[in-house]
Parts: C-alpha cells; sequence; structure tokens
C-alpha cells in the first residue's frame, strides 16, 4: 500500500490549534512560534494548553452522549510535566501512574491521591507502600505473585488496597509489535484463564478490597475492533464474577486510543465510547479510561532549526541536518513514526517541494525524522515545527551525545510562559564523581 503524504496545508487543517499566518508564519494557540524560538533557541518544545484542554473535553463529551459516566485517569508517562499535569487537574482528570516517581509527580501537581491509578508489571515493594501510605484510589495488579505481596504489605501496614486485576484478554491492538501490550505472550496482565481464580483468592485475602477488572491492550490502536473484543471478554468476566457472588464495582478500559499522525483514519472517540457502551454500559459499573497520547500528542511541537545541508548525489535525497536529535525525540529511532513538519515562516510553507531527509546530529544511523520528505527548499538557520510530539516526546529524552535537554514552553491564548529552561551544560556532568584510587592527575 503506498501511502500519501499530507502536504502542509492538509496537515494544518486537520490541527485546528495551527495556523499559518502571512506576516508571522506558524502560530500556535495564538502565539507566533517564531517568537519562542527567537527567544529560546532551539531545540525547544512548546505545549499548548488550550489543546490538552479542548481535547479532554471533547473525550467526556464522547461519554456524556453515549450515557456514561467516565472518569478519566490521564496516563502520566504520555507527558508527566507539572504545567501539563496542572492543566488536566484542571480539566478533572486523576493519573494513570506507572511508578513511584510518576505518583509523586502527580502528587506533587496536586492530583488526589484518590484520583490515582496504579499500573504496571513491576511495582517493588516500596512503590507499594508508598501507594498504601498515599491511600491512592485503585492499584491494578499484574500477578498472582504482586497480589499476594500487596496483601502483606498492606496487612503489615494496616491498610486497606482496592484493588482491579489487569487482565490480558488475548487480543490482538493491531498497532506496532513495540507498543502492544494484550497479547498471548505480552508481558503485561494477568493471563485470561487464570484471572478469575485470582480474582476470587484477592476477595479471600487480608488487606485487599476486590473492587474490578482493568485492561489495556496497547497505543495507537486506529479501529474499534480490538477495543470491543477485549471489553466484551471483560464483561463476560464481570457477569461470571457476580454470578459466583463475588462483589465486582469498577472497570478500567485502558488507554490506547490512536491518533492522526500521518493519513491514519483515527477514529474519533465516539469510538471508543460506542465500544464501551455497548459491551460494558449496563453492567452498573464504574468506568475508567488511561487515556495518554489521545490528549497529549497534539498539544505538542518540537521546534528545530536547520544546521546545515548536505547534498546527495542524484537519485538519493539531500539531507537537512536540524539541532533537534534522537535524544529529543525517540519515537521516529524507536517506532519508525511519522510526524508533520511544517515551516516556521510564511513564505516557506507554501513553496514548491522536494524530496528532503532530516536528520539529527546523533552519531547513529537511526537519528532520522523523515526520509525522502517533501519538503520547501531549506535553508540553514530555518526552523521547523514538529508535530504532534507532546506525547512520548520530551518525557523519553536523553542527554545520549552529552546533549543538554531541550527548553519547554507552554502557550494558551496568545500567551505563552517558559516550563523548564534548557538544561545547563554543567549539570550533565555535576552528579559524576570519579574514583579516589584514581589520584587528581
Ligand atoms: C501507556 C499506558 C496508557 C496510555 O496509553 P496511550 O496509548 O498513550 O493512551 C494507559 N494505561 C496503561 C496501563 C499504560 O501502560
Amino acid at each position: 500500500m503506498t501511502r500519501h503524504d499530507p502536504d502542509i496545508m492538509n496537515l494544518l487543517a486537520s490541527r485546528p490549534s495551527l495556523h499559518m499566518d502571512a506576516q508571522d508564519g506558524l502560530i500556535f494557540e495564538g502565539v507566533p512560534l517564531q517568537t519562542i524560538a527567537s527567544q529560546m533557541g532551539t531545540p525547544c518544545w512548546v505545549m499548548g494548553a488550550g489543546t490538552l484542554r479542548r481535547r479532554t473535553r471533547n473525550l467526556r463529551k464522547a461519554f456524556t452522549e453515549r450515557g456514561l459516566g467516565m472518569s478519566i485517569h490521564y496516563a502520566l508517562k504520555a507527558n508527566d510535566h507539572l504545567a501539563t499535569l496542572a492543566v488536566l487537574r484542571q480539566e478533572g482528570c486523576g493519573a494513570d501512574i506507572v511508578s513511584g516517581g510518576e505518583l509523586r509527580r502527580a502528587c506533587q501537581a496536586g492530583i488526589h491521591p484518590g484520583d490515582i491509578v496504579f499500573s504496571g508489571v513491576g511495582k517493588t515493594d516500596a512503590e507499594l507502600n508508598l501507594a498504601l501510605q498515599e491511600d491512592i484510589g485503585q492499584i491494578n495488579v499484574e500477578s498472582a505473585e504482586e497480589l499476594r505481596r500487596l496483601s502483606r504489605l498492606a496487612t503489615a501496614a494496616g491498610a486497606v488496597a482496592r484493588v482491579a486485576l489487569r487482565v490480558n484478554p488475548h487480543v490482538d491492538a493491531d498497532t506496532h509489535d513495540k507498543i502492544s501490550t494484550g497479547r498471548l505472550g505480552d508481558k503485561f496482565g494477568i493471563d485470561w484463564a487464570e484471572a478469575p481464580a485470582l480474582y476470587r483468592e484477592g476477595c479471600a485475602l487480608p488487606g485487599l478490597e476486590m473492587i474490578g477488572l482493568a485492561t489495556h491492550i496497547g497505543s495507537q490502536i486506529l479501529t474499534a475492533a480490538p477495543f470491543r473484543a477485549a471489553y466484551a471478554r471483560i464483561a463476560e468476566m464481570v457477569i461470571g464474577l457476580r454470578q459466583e457472588g463475588l462483589p465486582v464495582h469498577a472497570v478500567d478500559c485502558g488507554g490506547g486510543l490512536g491518533i492522526r499522525y500521518r493519513d491514519e483514519l483515527a477514529p474519533p472517540p465516539s469510538i471508543l465510547a460506542g465500544a464501551i457502551a455497548e459491551t460494558l454500559g449496563s453492567l452498573d459499573l464504574r468506568l475508567a479510561i488511561e487515556p495518554g497520547r489521545w490528549i497529549a500528542a497534539p498539544a505538542g511541537v518540537l521546534l528545530t532549526s536547520v544546521i546545515g545541508l548536505k547534498a546527495q548525489r542524484e537519485g538519493i535525497s539531500d539531507f537537512a541536518i536540524v539541532d533537534a536529535a534522537m535524544n529529543d525525540l525517540a519515537r521516529p529511532s524507536l517506532y519508525d513514526s511519522w510526524h508533520g513538519m511544517i515551516p516556521l515562516a510564511p513564505d516557506l510553507a507554501y513553496a514548491e517541494t522536494a524530496p528532503l531527509s532530516v536528520v539529527g546530529p546523533v552519531c547513529e544511523s537511526s537519528d532520522v525524522f523523515a526520509r525522502d520528505r517533501a519538503l520547501p527548499p531549506l535553508r540553514p538557520d530555518d526552523r521547523i515545527a514538529i508535530l504532534d510530539t507532546g506525547a512520548y516526546g520530551a518525557v523519553m529524552s536523553s542527554t545520549y551525545n552529552a546533549r543538554p535537554r531541550a527548553a519547554q514552553v507552554m502557550v494558551e491564548n496568545g500567551a505563552w510562559e517558559v516550563i523548564t529552561p534548557r538544561q545547563r551544560l554543567e549539570s550533565l556532568w555535576a552528579d559524576d564523581s570519579i574514583p579516589e584510587w584514581l589520584g587528581a592527575g
């Protein structure tokens, strides 16, 4: 199947937070991105608070329209900046966390512990104890061993853990292999066939209050079928457990709703709401979802500047070498992901295009943002925005090649503010030390 890349006009048409101004160039939530790039330098992440709000409200509306009460537990790992979390807390979101660090972050952002759900395949005793101490809303248990260990820890702490079992429904989410989590052989969740016995056991163990089931089958899911298949299995299990007289009050439907990066037919949230309504809607359950990407990805762009160009022989695209790299945005090198790119300058945006490969300066052949991309003729110092990088962007960045972490800015309604300054170079080695036996020389 050949795919057709959207041109800049198409990219803008499906991204209402962005528009091209004939004078000021690319504008994000009322702020000319050239202004930010000039004052902050590049690379620089820009997060749109208004976009986060709009998307959260659209998501909520889809469930309201199906008559479903739905808690949104935003998956922190997609973008855990305190400013992002502050916006989402204002929008009524709780948090889905996968580590003790994320638990502390969510609390730091003012998210009420009762609105926090702890997922993850490997929770340490220290992390579970922290969750018990903070009395968070729900712990999604992923194995028999974890269930028994949590019971012991809760009993010792004189606490009661509210538990959902994360079930692996053996559904193929039909997404990238590295972001699929609900198949037989994936490391996540409790095998579908073993879950009822474990639920029974959990109801009898001290220190636990079994409240329900959870599932999360993968990320960037683009059709309703895998969601519906997973939720149908969960619904069946809810009914079976209740027939045994066991309490099942809540189902956590996970995250995974995909977005359009390139030309995907991204499902609107009504598709997800429909799949949940049809399978779980009549079971009198407290329902929750854990979206990350769908809310945050389109709310962020990464600004970068062209360092230089490298001409290639006839038939091979020239390289545009930019000042952002795989240490900033890892997704293209990790998952071969496609991200839209728009020049910030208005004269470039609609210029004639030719194929270019856009690469970063890191010494790895996988440090490529785009191959053979139709782009206007870029020159050194031209700036571009790499789109849909608000999720799994800054959170995955590293300092590989001694590249400090990029600055982050938040925009809303024409205003902007720095939310993380560019990392100081010296901080890269500030915690290094040299063993005494090496001596000073
Ligand atoms: C990553 C993750 C999510 C969020 O996934 P998205 O695809 O970003 O929506 C939700 N729940 C769990 C358990 C996760 O690990």
